[in-house]
């Protein structure tokens, strides 16, 4: 056998130093002849360069094939001097050209060159070696190949007949390392290799592990197979028996005491024809499969489900609109607006009988009765009640459940929550409808919307039951704390019902004629002759809570009722007699609730320079929020101090930028930022703040303490500004009109896009302020800084 068969001719012509063309994703031996399609700009130049001059290029692999750019670095030394042999232009601007393998080279050094890669290349030429040896190694070789070609589905069996046509041992070397399927790293690995014999060696390792490989995934193969026909049997053999038993029995049922019950709910449930169908064939797929299969758990299960969900049994509604009002005026102090609302609403529900309207949503804070008020609904009506929250829920399959195929799915909240009612008729009352976020798993609120629209909810698909589901007899009613988080499309959908907050007076009421009685009833002291005094109960209130709603103040309650159980006991196991009345006055207060929480936010006393009210919006609700600025002499900065969030210090910005735009008007001086570091400070530093709607208050807070004219203490306001010096609208009226009526405000200044929504506000809430709607900013100043006009006629009367 030859060895080799290099045209020595050719080597001299080879120049030293070649263009040098990366290849991606490819290794090309000697003696191919191949096509290479050129894309990279540089690649390109480096062919044009070739196909110009001699017509040699070098091949070399990159090191990765996903570098879009490489480097010297990310390219291979070892590679194979070409010759192109053909080249032809595509129409998209790239390049195919064929070239042909001459022999191995190796990169000695790269040139510098800005457009391709240009290198001086060594040619690879076999050393002599041991004839013996490698005829030896290529006969092992001619073996494995043989095997391995036969082995691999992928390669032709022509493959093996053009391998036996060749002579030179080197060439047959390069086309079985072609002709093998590996990753670049193991071709590359061959060219590495410094002689022909431990070339030979290297391919004869490859070619042996591949074959290895190859067996081993027959093996792996066979078992599978046997594996399903394994199955295949047990199948034909279940459906043996099962004709002899349909044969033996003819369609007697199975009695066992398990499917006697599934039998007896279906009856019961009075199931649509459809429904009844599918759970009966569901029972019969269950009688097949031995009860010990994974299978027959989620089948059972399913089943157990379909069985237990309501399907037509119904509550009688209760009308009646006389005892709707009675009763929610017998569960809720006040609250007139939205129980008039309320009983509206079931006025109509008398007259269409089926509800295909809006949906009712209560709005408010927490604590202000939203869910309480549900609940009197449902008792009002004699319907179940069942609350879902959908805080948090971020996953269209909370709302709509998992297909039964998952080991452990469930239907979803919706479903799970029609089996707790028992009934098809029943109130929900989906709680923090505004909670709901979506995700990549999917968006809950399109399938709430699907839940809350009466033209698709008579047939509801639930991903686990996966059968229609008619929800259009339950009475949805949805609960928020802020309207402008409730998905648009839903909103649409919605009856809103503001519930602000209740007012100092109210809570007292609230707490005297319901949360108090309920307390001592749960706590066993209802008829003990406890009593809470006004002065007691206004406490609690006041300095222990700070709220919208009466959550806390329940909870405080609730800790004062036990703390008394416990001295009542206490009391009898001491003296052997029960304490004829216990009285919970201001010291009692004190005596079990510790020190109190919070002391009433009032407005400042007097008028203070650099210092102004504004309001503020939280999810407690409505708060008075100072905002302090100091002028001092130093370094020219703005420092924002207070836990801002980005939001506001933003306005603090725009509100100095106004102030200095329109210093020459406002009569501050062009130059008063001067030399100047400006402090704004909002206090109670603890708590976090943010919105755009302290704007006002901020300017307002700056031109005091720029001027040095102080600003009234009974004035508040609310309004995020332009840099023009628009007052824009804000949020949160109601909560924050209530703060400002709380804490002694008598003025309030709210943007003038804000004044229609006036009318919705309760009186009680409008009495005693006087709200003055600003378009711009400067109309704010008169209100904020009366008296400076006052002052100069006095003086000039003076003169
Ligand atoms: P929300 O759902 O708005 O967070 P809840 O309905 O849970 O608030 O109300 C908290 C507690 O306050 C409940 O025990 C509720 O009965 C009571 N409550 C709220 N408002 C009133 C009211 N106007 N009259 C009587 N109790 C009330």
């Amino acid at each position: 056998m030859r060895k080799s068969s290099i045209d020595y001719s050719i080597v001299e012509d080879i120049p030293q130093v070649l263009p040098v063309l990366p290849l991606r994703d490819n290794v090309i031996f000697p003696y191919m002849i191949f096509p290479v399609l050129v894309g990279r700009e540089q690649s390109i130049e480096a062919a044009n360069y070739s196909i110009d001059s001699s017509k040699f290029i070098f091949l070399a692999t990159q090191k990765n094939a996903d570098v879009e750019d490489p480097t010297q670095d990310d390219i291979y030394r070892e590679g194979t001097i070409a010759r192109i042999i053909q080249i032809l232009k595509l129409p998209n601007g790239l390049l195919k050209i064929l070239v042909d393998g001459l022999l191995q080279g190796r990169i000695k050094k790269f040139k510098k060159n800005d457009e391709f890669f240009e290198a001086e290349i060594e040619t690879v030429l076999p050393e002599e070696e041991n004839k013996r040896e490698i005829n030896a190694l290529v006969r092992q070789m001619n073996k494995a190949f043989k095997e391995y070609v036969k082995m691999n589905k992928n390669i032709p069996g022509e493959a093996l007949s053009a391998y036996e046509n060749i002579d030179e041992a080197d060439r047959k070397l390069y086309y079985v390392a072609a002709n093998i399927a590996q990753s670049i790293e193991i071709k590359q690995s061959i060219l590495e290799q410094t002689s022909l014999k431990s070339q030979l060696y290297e391919v004869m390792r490859i070619l042996n592990s591949e074959i290895d490989i190859l067996k081993m995934e027959k093996e792996i193969e066979g078992k599978v197979h046997e594996n399903i026909s394994k199955a295949q049997r047990k199948f034909i053999i279940q459906e043996q028996i099962r004709i002899l038993n349909e044969e033996l029995g003819e369609g007697e049922e199975d009695v066992s005491p398990e499917f006697a019950k599934f039998y007896e709910k279906i009856e019961k449930a009075k199931m649509p024809k459809e429904i009844k169908a599918k759970t009966i064939e569901e029972i019969n797929k269950l009688k097949k499969i031995p009860s010990s299969s994974p299978e027959s758990t989620v089948l059972r299960n399913y089943i157990d489900w379909m069985v237990n969900v309501p399907w037509s049994k119904k509550t009688k509604d209760n009308l009646k609109i006389d005892n709707v009002r009675t009763i929610l005026d017998e569960d809720h102090y006040s609250l007139d607006k939205p129980k008039d609302r309320i009983v509206e609403h079931i006025a109509v529900l008398n007259l269409v009988k089926k509800m295909r309207g809006q949906i009712l949503c209560f709005v408010g804070p927490p604590g202000v009765g939203k869910t309480s008020l549900g609940k009197s609904i449902a008792r009002a009506l004699d319907r179940k009640f069942v609350r879902i929250s959908l805080g948090g829920v971020k996953d269209e399959a909370e709302i709509r459940g998992h297909r039964r195929t998952y080991i452990g799915s469930m239907p979803g909240k919706i479903i799970q929550s029609m089996k707790r009612a028992g009934t098809v008729n029943p109130v929900i009352l989906l709680d923090e409808i505004d909670k709901m976020s979506a995700d990549f798993r999917g968006d809950p609120s399109s399938a709430m919307l699907e839940v809350l629209d009466p033209e698709q909810n008579h047939t509801f698909n639930d991903h686990y039951l996966d059968v229609d589901y008619d929800l259009s007899q339950v009475m949805f009613i949805t609960t928020a704390n802020v309207k402008y988080n409730i998905p648009l499309p839903l909103l649409d959908r919605m009856e809103i019902i503001d519930l602000p907050g209740y007012l100092e007076h109210e809570k007292v009421q609230i707490a005297k004629r319901h949360i108090i009685p309920k307390q001592l009833t749960a706590h066993g002291l209802e008829d003990k002759k406890v009593k809470f005094n006004d002065e007691a109960i206004g406490k609690v209130i006041s300095q222990y809570t700070k709220e919208a709603g009466v959550r806390n103040l329940e909870r405080e309650v609730a800790s004062l009722c036990r703390k008394t159980a416990r001295d009542y006991v206490a009391k009898i196991d001491k003296t052997q007699k029960a304490p004829a009345r216990v009285l919970i006055d201001e010291a009692k207060v004190e005596k079990y609730l510790g020190v109190p929480k919070f002391r009433v936010q009032k407005k400042k006393d007097s008028a203070t320079v650099g210092s102004v009210t504004g309001l503020a919006w939280t999810s407690v609700g409505g708060e008075i929020l100072h905002v302090d600025v100091n002028i001092m002499n130093g370094m020219e900065k703005l420092t924002l101090t207070g836990q801002l969030g980005d939001v506001m210090k933003e306005s603090a910005v725009a509100a100095l930028s106004y102030l200095r735009s329109n210093a020459k008007e406002l009569k501050l001086g062009v130059n008063f930022h001067k030399n100047k570091e400006i402090h704004i400070h909002l206090p109670e530093g603890a708590i976090p703040k943010d919105g755009p709607s302290a704007g006002i208050t901020m300017t307002m807070a700056l031109y005091s303490a720029i001027s040095g004219k102080p600003a009234k203490s009974d004035v508040a306001m609310t309004g995020e500004i332009t840099l023009r010096g628009n007052v824009l609208a804000i949020g949160g009226l109601n909560e924050k009109l209530l703060a400002a009526q709380q804490s002694g405000i008598k003025t309030v200044l709210i943007p003038k896009d804000n004044e229609k929504d006036l009318i919705e506000i309760p009186k009680e809430i409008k009495d005693g302020l006087e709200i003055i709607p600003i378009e711009f900013i400067k109309d704010a100043f008169k209100y904020v800084f009366p008296r400076t006009r006052a002052k100069r006629t006095v003086t000039r009367k003076k003169k």
